[in-house]
């Protein structure tokens, strides 16, 4: 297959463009980050996004019923013999109109993007899939990545299904034992060395390069590829009518910044009339883009002002400041995608908040009791839009969709703290009081007596006879509007 994608610089002063058969991270002339590009005068996009949704009938082709290669047409850089695929992206839009209300939005306006189904239990899959299939073309045999946890699950597991050998490095901060539990099971080599994220994910820089290890970070243009097609498949569940806003948590930016590319490129196609806003949610405690934004930084057709970052930077340094909060997956300081993700926020006319780590947990546990599980850092999407609400950045008859990037099973430790109140060995949450929070739903200890049990379940010895008596029953719908 004659290709038609290239890499090419997005500084726009330089604009190199580079062969997609070579591996790289940053443009061999100015050091910027790097697009993948397509000549779409030689690529044949669809001519209406609503025949792609056809392919996912035809499940037993396994490109058609991958929830990311369905959308090939529109990351045409690889031939199909040269794809892996597992099976990502069998992820759903669910109208959430109960937690909706509950927020005070206008019925049925709320949907979650449930990226934990994915088979490492997180949006990771998205991206690692394309960025494997690069290696792949390119015949790289180690792959290697920094992670606070996911993706290195990810890594770890498309490594061993695709006969790679995986490599991560965590820092000596904090990863939820989910996300550790699958490195290790995959049959990653996991290193584990001393500094946080961001001198993991610049040490793992350093070490590819020189050994020639193949780099999975979000550094990699070819992830951001694969991860656009989270938002195909949100067009695809609205039945391509867009949102009005998309809200996703940043961490190291990969995934907004992907969701900006997604949206330029469908308007430019002609595929897309409208683009969504974009909120971008920072914890308080790794606020990185929150600050920039605010001090004034903006894409500025890409001539962004690299004096006020390092200025940020050397500050974080000289007090010593490093990244904290209860929402492991964005722990970072330094994210390495704030270029892209300032475009992206440009193309989107993004805004961005942060949220506190209590908010956080609030709104994680709200979102658990309305039957949709996630980790905390993905609970920061519905914290970030309560404030956003409430600020009337955003209207109640708005329609919203929020990607939940990561399954509730990743961090179990923080949900069980919140609820009882213990604070398990390896459990990250905040030292602060209270140690449980308003949703708190704590097991009952009770003892296995027939009367102690109907006592502890509300109920009377009558319904023991027969059926219960039909009366009250308490639901979600009933919570209390607590304000936190
Ligand atoms: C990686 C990750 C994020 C952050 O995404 P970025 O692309 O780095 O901004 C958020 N939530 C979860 C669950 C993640 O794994
Ligand atoms: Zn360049």
């Amino acid at each position: 297959m004659k290709t038609v994608a290239f890499q090419q610089c997005i500084n726009p002063d330089c604009r190199s463009t580079f062969d997609i058969g070579q591996t790289l991270t940053s443009c061999r002339h100015c050091g910027e980050f790097l697009d993948i590009e397509y000549d779409w005068s030689k690529a044949a996009p669809p001519a209406r996004l609503r025949d792609l949704q056809q392919r996912w009938t035809n499940r037993r082709f396994p490109l058609d019923y991958s929830g990311v290669w369905r959308f090939r047409d529109l990351l045409p850089f690889s031939a199909d013999a040269m794809v892996c695929t597992i099976g990502e992206g069998q992820t759903f839009l669910q109208n959430a109109a109960c937690l909706g209300r509950k927020l005070g939005m206008w019925p049925g306006q709320l949907w979650l993007q449930y990226e934990g189904m994915n088979p490492s239990g997180s949006f990771k899959d998205n991206g690692m899939t394309a960025a494997f299939t690069h290696a792949r073309i390119v015949g790289a045999r180690r792959v290697a990545c920094a992670s606070t946890g996911n993706t290195s699950a990810s890594l770890a597991l498309y490594a061993a299904q695709n006969g790679f050998q995986g490599i991560v490095f965590i820092g000596s901060g904090k990863i939820a034992f989910g996300k550790l539990s699958q490195a290790l099971d995959y049959g990653a080599r996991t290193l584990q060395i001393e500094g946080d994220f961001d001198t993991c994910l610049a040490r793992v820089r350093q070490v590819s390069g020189q050994l020639g290890l193949y780099l999975m970070n979000s550094v990699n243009p070819f992830r951001l590829e694969g991860q656009k097609s989270i938002m195909y498949r949100i067009l695809e569940s609205l039945n391509w009518e867009p949102p009005d806003w998309i809200v996703v948590p940043g961490g190291n930016l990969g995934n907004c910044s992907a969701f900006g590319k997604a949206f330029a490129e469908l308007h430019q196609l002609g595929l897309v009339r409208r683009i969504p806003r974009l909120a971008v949610i920072n914890a308080q405690g790794a606020n990185t883009l929150f600050r920039m934004v605010n001090d004034g930084l903006t894409w500025n057709g890409g001539r962004v002002n690299n004096a006020l970052i390092q200025s940020h930077y050397a500050r974080l340094d000289a007090e010593n400041i490093h990244p904290h909060t209860v929402a492991s997956a964005i722990e970072i300081g330094r994210p390495v995608n704030l270029k892209k993700a300032l475009r992206a926020l440009d193309i989107m006319k993004g805004v961005v908040a942060q949220v506190s780590d209590n908010d956080i947990l609030e709104a994680k546990a709200l979102i658990g009791r309305f039957g949709f599980g996630c980790e905390p850092a993905s609970a920061a999407t519905i914290a970030g839009l309560r404030q956003l609400l409430a600020s009337q950045v955003i209207s109640r008859n708005e329609r919203v969709a929020c990607v939940l990037t990561g399954h509730g099973l990743k961090d179990p430790d923080a949900t069980v703290q919140y609820h009882t109140g213990i604070r398990t060995k390896d459990a990250q949450m905040p030292a602060a009081e209270p140690t449980w929070g308003s949703f708190a739903n704590q097991p009952v200890r009770v003892a296995d007596d027939m009367h102690a049990i109907v006592q502890a379940l509300g109920m009377s010895m009558d319904d023991l006879e027969g059926s219960p008596r039909s009366g009250y029953v308490e639901t979600a719908a009933d919570l209390p509007f607590v304000e936190y």
